[in-house]
């Protein structure tokens, strides 16, 4: 059989692996402070606890999926036992939050993994969902093969604090890559171009982004950035240029000054003949 899972937490992300779970076969206990948003999964088998305590006690595996690891502390804090559950937090949180989490349920006798889900609700349970795991090896291999339901899962090391690093960093790209669409459709905007004129421009943009990452990650990684391509000076030429045009265009220019920022520190630092990879002391170390 397969093993049961209890789910706290039902959100678009809760329901979504609920969801998942259940069409895998695995009997699933859910428990939410808003009862009714269990309703939609209770119809498709899955059983609603009446309380915090009820559903730990329904599965060694608890999956955690609420708005920050304050909400862990309000749900299970009460539960008066928790020893042998291996519960996954997958809510977003500092990494510090998720340590101290960690330690906190090592105190009250369970295991704990924490994770990051890297794609939104729609597609949890897909090929193409994946989710960044930390804490102890043994607890993700003895479960792996039960979170793979939710989305494809990589265990990143034991650093408790680590899959919630991953899972920021990769909302870093991604937040600031999204900021950086709408500004570009806001300074076309102004010659009357629309977004949908400008989307595939702007993914050619990040196909040649995607494209320039693995050789970048090696020059930063061996810090050798040997200015035979893209020179910070250049570069920082360019960037002067995006802010130019969004001050002629009246629009916000908090994105193209941060960009222009990195680039005035690197040639500043006398590092505009290397690459543009040089700016990450900067970006590491700013001062
Ligand atoms: P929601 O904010 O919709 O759901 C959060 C859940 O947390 C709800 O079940 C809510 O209960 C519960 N909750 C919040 N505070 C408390 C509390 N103090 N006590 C008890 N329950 C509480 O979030 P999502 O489902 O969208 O996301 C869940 C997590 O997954 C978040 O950490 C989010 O950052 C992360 N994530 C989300 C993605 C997305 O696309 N949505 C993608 C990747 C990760 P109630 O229903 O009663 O309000």
């Amino acid at each position: 059989m397969n093993e049961p899972v209890t789910v706290i937490g039902l959100g678009p992300m809760g329901r979504a692996m609920t969801g998942a779970l259940l069409d895998a076969g695995h009997p699933v206990t859910v428990w939410n402070r808003t009862a009714s948003r269990a309703d939609g999964v209770v119809a498709r088998g899955a059983v609603l606890a009446a309380s915090p305590a009820e559903a730990v006690r329904a599965s060694e595996v608890v999956v955690l999926s609420l708005t920050d690891y304050q909400a862990m502390y309000d749900v299970l804090g009460p539960v008066e036992d928790l020893s042998g559950t291996v519960l996954v937090n997958l809510s977003s949180d500092s990494p510090e939050t998720t340590r101290a989490a960690a330690a906190w349920a090592a105190r009250r006798g369970a295991r704990f993994l924490t994770g990051g889900v890297m794609v939104p609700a729609p597609v949890v349970g897909t090929p193409d969902a994946y989710v960044h795991y930390s804490g102890p090896w043994d607890v993700f291999a003895a479960h792996e093969e039960t979170l793979r339901v939710i989305g494809v899962p990589h265990h990143m090391g034991t650093d408790p604090g680590l899959a919630q690093l991953h899972y920021q960093a990769g909302l870093d790209v991604f937040l600031t890559t999204l900021s950086a669409f709408l500004h570009g459709t806001a300074l076309l905007g102004r010659a009357g171009v629309t977004a949908a004129e400008f989307a595939p421009w702007a993914a050619r943009v990040l196909r040649l982004v995607v494209d320039l990452l693995p050789g970048a990650a090696e020059q930063v990684d061996a810090d050798h950035h040997p200015g035979d391509l893209s020179t910070a000076r250049m570069m920082g030429a360019s960037a002067a240029h995006v802010l130019a045009a969004s001050e002629e265009a009246g629009i916000d220019l908090g994105l193209p000054r941060a960009v222009k920022a990195h680039y005035d520190r690197a040639i500043a630092a006398g590092r505009g003949g290397d690459d543009w990879t040089s700016l990450v002391h900067g970006v590491r170390d700013p001062g």
